[in-house]
């Protein structure tokens, strides 16, 4: 652990060797370069996939980097939120103020684009030069006659952690303002799947088979309609619990709707996740529907799991997400495909999925909290990891160590989640470490 410098040792563990507690929830040590984004980074991930809505980020141009194609959440209808328009501030407005901008921005997008609602992003020098957001919108509201909510998300705030907070206090001023959607009595809204790759429509499928209606999937091919009628719901349930806990006990203190946690990666977890929402409704005819997607799928897969399970036996694995409860799911994965976890961290996880983390890692496994390039490339060269699971920050430490990387961040264009999922993730770490091209990198 020669590599890390001062106040970062808590924030690691190597399970069977260190005795302490891993540091965590913490704001991230100056100069450690940590791969955490910014609060804004945070606000836009979670609000990005919300279809319909008009983003418009006040700041200039370089944090609109969230355009057409950056993020693979997919939308059965409208495309506006693939759209990242900006006010491209310039040092006449950092001088003058930008409120002006703003205000002629946001009427001619509202003009054009007609969209359910209008959220506006505040960046750090909008905080700086002390922009009155807030009053912006509220005119922009009054005059168009739609909804616009500022999102206060400047980026020196805190972490992306505090963004996704600011992001659910957002959407739960949208959360019981409608009353015009019917619900039946086995209805959920879905919190924190992102619809990469359409992962949502698949998950759908399993509980419409089940009879579970869905009424709103709020990160995920969202719409501001389903949004505002998400309070009639029964239960929520939360799969990136990072980003999406705080909303839903947001939601359960005002509307008094019961959340459980799960995940949709990994056959164990796909499962569960259907179990308990039959469990939670405590009917037999739910718990039944369940049981025989849960066979019908497994028994589909379980031939070509098998088969990558054969051939990556043994193979090591780091991995590095933003939260805890995915990093969860996939060392039970990689378990399944035969491979070992050696290197597990995650940005944002707390105390409770770090004491989980650990007990279902193997011995020897480093367990690290909000890590910087330094680190995960050392910890890769310690456990001769054969391939890094990660996001788009995690890649290029991957390539330089010369070994393979998975995609299992908000970039992907596979989806990973569910049965049909599992196989697809199983067959990209068996062609990504089994590729020829390894041969001619230095290790
Ligand atoms: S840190 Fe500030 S300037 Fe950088 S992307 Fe975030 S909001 Fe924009």
């Amino acid at each position: 652990m020669g590599t890390l410098i001062t106040g970062r040792v808590g924030h690691v563990v190597t399970k069977g060797l260190d005795t302490h507690d891993l540091v965590c929830d913490k704001p991230s040590i100056a100069g450690s370069v940590s791969q955490r984004a910014c609060v804004f980074c945070g606000s836009r991930v979670v609000l990005y996939p919300i279809a319909d809505a008009l983003h418009l980020i006040h700041g200039p141009i370089g944090c609109a980097s969230y355009t057409w194609d950056i993020r693979g959440s997919l939308s059965s209808g409208p495309e506006l939120h693939r759209l990242s328009f900006s006010t491209d501030l310039k040092e006449k407005q950092v001088i003058f103020g930008g409120e002006e901008k703003l205000y002629t921005a946001l009427c001619e997008l509202i003009d054009h684009y007609k969209p359910a609602a209008a959220f506006v992003y505040s960046t750090c020098i909008v905080g700086v030069i002390g922009d009155d957001v807030q009053a912006v919108c509220k005119k922009v509201e009054k005059e168009k006659g739609i909804t616009v909510l500022p999102v206060m998300s400047e980026g020196f705030q805190g972490t992306k952690k505090d963004g996704y907070k600011i992001a659910c206090d957002v959407i739960a001023k949208l959360v019981g303002t409608g009353d015009d959607l019917p619900v039946q009595p086995f209805s959920v809204n879905i919190l924190g799947d992102y619809n990469l790759a359409g992962e949502l429509w698949m998950l759908s499928e399993y509980y419409k088979k089940m009879g579970v209606q869905i009424v709103a999937s709020i990160t995920g091919d969202g719409r501001v309609k389903e949004i505002r009628n998400a309070h009639k719901a029964s239960l929520n349930i939360v799969q990136c619990s990072g980003s999406m806990i705080y909303l839903a006990k947001k939601m359960k203190e005002e509307y008094g709707i019961p959340f459980i946690k799960v995940s949709y990666f990994g056959i164990e977890d796909v499962s569960d996740a259907l179990y308990e929402v039959a469990k939670f409704f405590k009917s037999e005819q739910l718990e039944e529907k369940a049981r025989q997607i849960v066979i019908k799928e497994i028994n589909q897969i379980a031939p070509q799991l098998a088969e990558y399970k054969n051939k990556l036996q043994g193979k090591k694995a780091a991995l590095y997400v933003g939260g805890a409860f995915k990093a969860i799911s996939l060392v039970k994965a990689l378990r399944m495909i035969g491979m070992k976890t050696v290197v597990a961290g995650t940005q944002t996880g707390n105390a409770e999925d770090y004491k989980i983390l650990r007990e279902i890692c193997d011995e020897g496994t480093i367990i690290v909290d909000d890590s910087n390039p330094n680190e995960l490339s050392s910890f890769v060269k310690q456990t001769g990891a054969d391939i890094f699971i990660g996001g788009v920050k995690e890649r290029p430490i991957a390539f330089k160590m010369g070994i393979g990387f998975c995609d299992h961040n908000h970039e992907r264009k596979i989806a990973l989640a569910g049965y049909a999922g599992m196989v697809n993730f199983a067959k990209e770490i068996y062609e990504t470490i089994s590729s020829p091209v390894w041969q001619f990198v230095k290790r």
